[in-house]
């Protein structure tokens, strides 16, 4: 038995995700997670929403809440909806949470002490009135090039000069309007990953079967331009992880907050600590290398966007710590999914959003589709056509009519209990060692997380059983041997129970139906022997005739949702 520590990139607590954002993390790591718990490994399967920073903020502000009143709804909003999904997460954590104080002030500590991190004064802007430090873009007065008079601190936003704050005229707080304002000298922590360049280099050069897309962000963030740069991992908010070194507090780091860069990451590790005390278990054994977790395989998913912290940031906090914690061993990055000939934006509103996915069409249909055209090589494209088609091909046509065909046959011809007459011929066992064959394709596949090609093989496998029923063609064979057409629909019906293991990783609602249907309690065993997964059901066995289990999108639907998507929708 294998462990398997899996973690999906943390979803952004300011809103609804889209589908891109759930294929380019969230889904392929359940993929992975449910097949290694099929296959009988000890899995441990985490995320959590990243909760801190200047956009969670804003968008309470705007929502007129408290921002940790925000963030607490918006979790339980975002974990409803990831259940939704069926998204098989072990705990759903929150980067805000009592662990990750702890955990991150310890990093920050540690950090300190190995002589990694750089108290800087800075110069930034205070304002008297709302009695804070006003991030740039908090800043607002007229543009000295055009004369605007709504221009940010950061830039213009009529002509689109770079500015400064101290450049603008009239400069004016954009959260109260104050024009009370001052420069003040303050101070914040850098995190000197420069000093880091060259363990981070080995670190990655150590690690072989990495996809090129993961290590040629990297290798380019490290080398290009002048290397790594030093980074602020502190800033001037009421909302976050309050700077601390350990339990210690930080002379003249008082009422400042960890950056949220520097946190999230760190919330993998909090996750397993929030986890593990609610289950009344332990965590270090999967992320203490001293502690029992040299024999965890960690793998992390994430979006391309994402790599840089997950190379370089996150790997700078763990390695500068030089204590003994899991490393990451695979890290799995995806490029986009666009919308329709675009992208989808989670600002303008554009494509479709989690939420409205499950309130038009059951996960399963959205899961199938996704993973199966995931944008694994390449960015990809959802068009309402293709997945139309996807859905309506290998979920309706191909597995659907397969389970329907062969309980409604056996029904109407014997009865509702597996056949015992006949016995299994060169057809069967032509079919048997071809589905062997496959089947260990098949792992291999989903073992190195090769969604796409996985999803092809899976759909191959369908495809064979529909196949060899349609050449036995036990409607005619009964005619005139009923006992050969009882062992061909013997067979058919183990067919079912098989197809109901080998897919649930991709559409776990539809693989428990079939089993229902075939009355198989407890769980499914992994079915690596073929010939003995196709004699399961034995003779006698009772099934029963499932509902439909993938009804067709109809032309209608689709022309009805694209125009309903086209518009999108308010951020
Ligand atoms: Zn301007």
């Amino acid at each position: 038995m294998t462990r398997h520590l899996i973690t999906s990139a943390l979803p952004y607590i300011n809103g609804i995700k889209h589908l891109g954002n759930l294929i380019g993390s969230q889904l392929p790591a359940d993929l992975f997670a449910r097949y290694q718990r099929e296959r009988g490994h000890e899995v441990l399967f985490l995320c959590a929403t990243d909760e801190h920073g200047t956009p969670a903020e804003l968008a309470a502000a705007k929502a007129g809440k408290p921002v940790d009143e925000y963030c607490a709804e918006l979790h339980e909003v975002q974990a409803r909806i990831a259940e939704g999904f069926r998204l098989s997460f072990d705990h759903f954590g929150r980067s805000s949470s009592p662990q990750n104080h702890k955990l991150t002030q310890h990093f920050a500590g540690r950090l300190f002490d190995m002589g990694l991190i750089e108290e800087v004064a800075e110069k930034q802007v205070y304002s008297n009135a709302d009695k804070r430090y006003l991030p740039d873009r908090y800043i607002e007065g007229t543009c000295p090039n055009c004369g605007y008079d709504k221009a940010r601190g950061d830039q213009c936003e009529n002509c689109t000069k770079q500015l400064d704050p101290t450049d603008l005229i009239d400069p004016r707080s954009a959260i109260s309007g104050s024009t009370d304002l001052e420069v003040r000298e303050t101070k914040h922590l850098y995190l000197r990953q420069s000093k880091l360049r060259d363990t981070l280099d080995q670190w990655i050069d150590s690690k072989t079967g990495w996809p090129v897309l993961t290590t040629s962000i990297a290798k380019k963030w490290l080398h290009d331009g002048n290397g790594l740069q030093d980074r602020g991992i502190t800033r001037d908010l009421d909302w976050g992880i309050p700077v601390k070194r350990g339990e210690a507090d930080w002379p003249g780091m008082e009422g400042k907050v960890f950056y949220v860069w520097f946190d999230a990451p760190i919330e993998y590790i909090a996750c397993a600590g929030e986890w593990a005390e609610a289950q009344g278990t332990d965590w270090e054994r999967w992320w203490r290398t001293d502690k029992g977790a040299d024999d965890v395989t960690y793998t992390q998913f994430m979006g391309k966007d994402n790599v840089p912290f997950h190379t370089l940031s996150f790997p700078a906090t763990i390695l500068g710590s030089e204590e003994p914690w899991k490393m990451v061993d695979h890290l799995k990055s995806f490029n986009y999914l666009n919308y329709d000939g675009g992208q989808f934006s989670t600002s303008q509103g554009r494509g479709i959003f989690m939420d409205q996915a499950l309130e038009i069409l059951p996960a399963d249909y959205w899961r199938w589709w996704l993973l199966a055209n995931c944008p694994e090589t390449s960015d990809s494209e959802f068009t309402w056509e293709q997945f139309q088609q996807g859905v309506n091909k290998d979920l309706a046509d191909v597995l659907g009519n397969f389970v329907s065909r062969v309980t409604k046959f056996c029904r109407s011809k014997f009865s509702e209990e597996v056949p015992a007459a006949g016995s299994y011929g060169p057809a069967e066992e032509a079919l048997i060692a071809d589905l062997q064959a496959r089947l260990k394709r098949y792992e291999d596949l989903m073992d190195a997380r090769e969604v796409r090609k996985s999803a092809a093989e899976l759909r191959a496998i369908w495809v064979a059983g529909n196949e060899y029923l349609q050449s036995v063609a036990p409607w005619t064979t009964f005619k005139t041997d009923p006992d050969a057409a009882a062992a061909q629909i013997r067979l058919a019906l183990n067919l079912i129970n098989f197809y109901a293991t080998l897919s649930a990783p991709f559409i776990p609602d539809a693989a428990a139906s079939m089993r229902a249907a075939m009355h198989m309690t407890g769980d499914a065993i992994w079915p690596s022997d073929v010939q003995k997964a196709l004699s399961e059901l034995e003779p006698g066995h009772v099934f029963s005739v499932p509902e439909v289990l993938f009804a067709k999108i109809t032309d209608e639907d689709r022309e009805g949702w694209e125009t309903r998507f086209a518009g999108g929708r308010a951020a």
